[in-house]
């Protein structure tokens, strides 16, 4: 794996893109930045990685756009050490954009294929989050609480789950909706009885599985 000047020049380039499209937050720029994102790609399909554009990772899978990566990471208010949960690794790289924002990032997958297989790609990367394989919609109680969750599938509702394993002042963030688009939740655990809920846009995610999701 190589990280050449050329990479770089397509990364920067993205990074233009990422600002005109309104992500402001210059630590999330400077993440996306840092993260080799064609590590994620074939060789033969180099010209897609720095697209901004979700792209097929097997299993019926997608990497993120890097937009939706961006926008997740800046509305998530990372500060460092922040104790992160991911649901849905997938190619895991929104985990290292959140290990280069200074995270303690714990990611839980469904998919035993793929979670196997990034398991083993990040490391040698250099990005070393915790890695699970289960049901996140009902999060990871055994390594509750956390400071952030982030959910990148789309959730037919909030799990309650989720909202339960966060800190007080704790952040979960969801796409929530129907299988073709989500509007992104903010889910702001004030303290244990109040909750302060805000919407953004609309994303189009993958289904996110499980107890807490949707039936598969
Ligand atoms: N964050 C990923 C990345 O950076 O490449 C993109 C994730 S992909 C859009 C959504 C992932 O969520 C898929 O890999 C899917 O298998 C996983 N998923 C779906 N339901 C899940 C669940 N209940 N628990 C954990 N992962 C789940």
């Amino acid at each position: 794996m190589q990280d050449t000047y050329k990479h770089q020049g397509m990364r920067r380039r993205l990074v233009q893109l990422l600002k005109q499209k309104g992500i402001e937050d210059q630590g999330v720029l400077s993440a996306i930045g840092k993260v080799p994102r064609h590590y994620f790609f074939d060789n033969a399909l180099l010209a897609h990685a720095y697209q901004d554009k979700a792209f097929p990772i097997g299993e019926g899978q997608t990497i993120s756009q890097p937009y939706t990566v961006a926008f997740q990471s800046e509305k998530l208010v990372i500060n460092p050490g922040d104790k992160v949960l991911e649901v849905g690794t997938g190619s895991g790289y929104q985990a290292c954009v959140l290990l280069e924002l200074g995270a303690s990032v714990f990611t839980i997958e469904y998919n035993k294929v793929l979670y196997e297989r990034t398991k083993k790609a990040l490391p040698v990367m250099g990005y070393k989050p915790r890695f699970f394989q289960g049901d996140g919609s009902m999060g990871l109680p055994r390594h509750a609480p956390f400071d952030k969750i982030i959910v990148t599938a789309g959730a037919p509702s909030v799990p309650g789950s989720l909202v339960k394993q966060l800190k007080q002042g704790g952040i979960l963030l969801i796409p929530v909706g129907d299988n073709t688009k989500q509007k992104m939740f903010r889910i702001t655990k004030v303290t244990d009885k109040k909750i302060k809920k805000e919407t953004f846009d609309y994303f189009s995610f993958v289904p996110l599985l499980g107890n807490e999701g949707w039936k598969s």
